[in-house]
């Protein structure tokens, strides 16, 4: 495992390569500037949502508008803060008009992702909405069908406790979907008192081909689900302007 000072200089060799990204065209075109992710590289707690909106491709941080305000709230409720948790989205640029996320936009991005939870190796991630759900569940069913069910995923070479939430920005205009998403938070403090899940046993290349699955993998796989169709979720509605923000360097990325 890397130590702390490693797992930060690693997440600015992605963040510098990320802020260079030029594999989605339109939106390497229209952002204002990559966001990358922010808070704590050492988090047990990570959440991802969907992709900036005009706020945070302003200020170049994840989450700083009004769903921000809300998930700062939500976070404030269950004893924590921005500082405790490292905070992502599928997307690292702004799509224009805050459309959803294409399929190929999502597929392009999705190694800074990876290379993020690898590197920041939390034991819980929390999806925030559909798109990320679905990316990191590797399943289509829906947010209203698994939020707050918590299920031990393999992501990338890892086993988290993965957590599906409503979007705060959904949640927002909607106060039933609201006290869903509040009660669903309650139910975090729990998860991270739990032990890390059972990790995979990574086989190296270098040695024979182990037949059978280690029982401890073996239970941290979780059974995908299939046949429910997406189940679509409000679009975050557009935020109003915080103000003008410098574009964060990696010392501003937050990375404590
Ligand atoms: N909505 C998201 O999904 N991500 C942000 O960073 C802001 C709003």
């Amino acid at each position: 495992m890397a130590t702390p000072e490693q797992r930060r200089e690693d997440l600015k060799l992605v963040f510098e390569q990320a802020r260079g990204c030029v594999r989605c065209s339109e939106l390497a075109a229209t952002r204002t500037q990559v966001v990358f992710g922010a808070g704590n590289a050492d988090a047990d707690l990570m959440f991802v949502g969907e992709a900036p909106g005009a706020n945070e491709d302003r200020m170049g941080l994840p989450f700083v508008g009004q769903a921000g305000k809300l998930l700062e709230q939500l976070l404030g409720e269950i004893g924590l803060n921005r500082k405790d948790v490292f905070i992502a989205n599928v997307l690292k640029c702004r799509p224009p008009g805050n459309r959803d996320p294409h399929p190929g936009e999502i597929e392009h991005c999705q190694e800074y992702l990876m290379r993020q939870l690898e590197l920041i190796e939390p034991r819980v991630v929390c999806t925030l909405g559909n798109f990320a759900t679905k990316l990191l569940r590797g399943d289509p069913a829906g947010i209203t069908r698994v939020h707050g069910q918590e299920e031990v995923r393999v992501i990338g070479r890892r086993a988290v406790r993965l957590y599906p939430l409503y979007h705060p920005a959904a949640a927002l205009y909607t106060p039933r979907m609201l006290e869903v998403l509040r009660a669903d938070f309650a139910g975090i403090p729990a998860l991270l008192a739990q032990p890390a899940p059972p990790q995979p046993q990574i086989v190296e290349e270098a040695e024979p081909l182990v037949e059978a699955e280690p029982e401890a993998w073996r239970d941290a796989l979780a059974e995908a689900e299939v046949g429910e169709p997406p189940v679509s979720e409000e679009r975050p509605e557009p935020e109003e302007p915080t103000g003008p923000g410098e574009p964060p360097g990696p010392e501003q990325l937050g990375l404590f």
